[in-house]
């Protein structure tokens, strides 16, 4: 049985998006109460009846999530212009390897608007 696991994260954060002209909104400093979901896929343990403890999620992006959260997001190595698909990008890369499973990162700036990544 194959099953996906969808675990919500938040964290508050500032940032400007550099590239984009000064009349633009984005561009002026603004914060945001982002949302990141982290989505992980693969076989249901038959015996446990589980795919992945959601606790591991929550260890897995813990040091991720304290490198974001009340931050200045410019500042953040790797994320000089951090746009919702760069911030996705940059959560894939840093948590891939110790979440082999990971399928699937969201992160929302807004209630009505989210990137998702899946890797490629
Ligand atoms: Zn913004």
């Amino acid at each position: 049985m194959q099953v996906e696991l969808r675990k919500t994260f938040q964290f508050e954060a500032a940032h400007l998006l550099p590239r984009l002209p000064e009349s633009h909104k984005c561009r002026r400093l603004h914060g945001h109460s982002f949302q990141v979901e982290v989505v992980i896929a693969g076989p249901c343990d038959p015996e446990l009846g589980w795919l992945m403890d959601y606790a591991e999620i929550a260890e897995k992006f813990k040091p991720l999530w304290e490198q974001l959260d009340h931050r200045y997001l410019n500042d953040v190595p790797g994320l000089e212009n951090p746009t919702s698909e760069n911030i996705a990008a940059w959560i894939w890369t840093r948590l891939k390897p110790s979440l082999p499973l990971l399928s699937e990162v969201v992160v929302a700036e807004t209630c009505t608007a989210r990137c998702v990544y899946r890797g490629a």
